[in-house]
């Protein structure tokens, strides 16, 4: 058993997935990308535009 009460909407970085350099968010709403210059090492970290989680797209 893992994470079981972790918000989920929408699709976001994974317990398992550090972001990296080079990965995208996207908002789906406005269409504005976010590149990642400098990971911060979260496990999950959810950035949010338009008062949403923005999509994670890894390289
Ligand atoms: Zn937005
Ligand atoms: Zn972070």
């Amino acid at each position: 058993m893992k994470n079981e009460k972790s918000k989920d909407k929408k699709k976001s970085v994974k317990p398992d997935q550090k972001v990296k350099k080079g990965d995208k968010f996207t908002c789906d709403s406005c269409g504005m990308v976010i590149a990642v210059d400098d990971p911060c090492g979260c496990d999950a970290c959810n950035l949010v535009c338009c008062g949403q989680d923005m999509s994670y797209s890894p390289c």
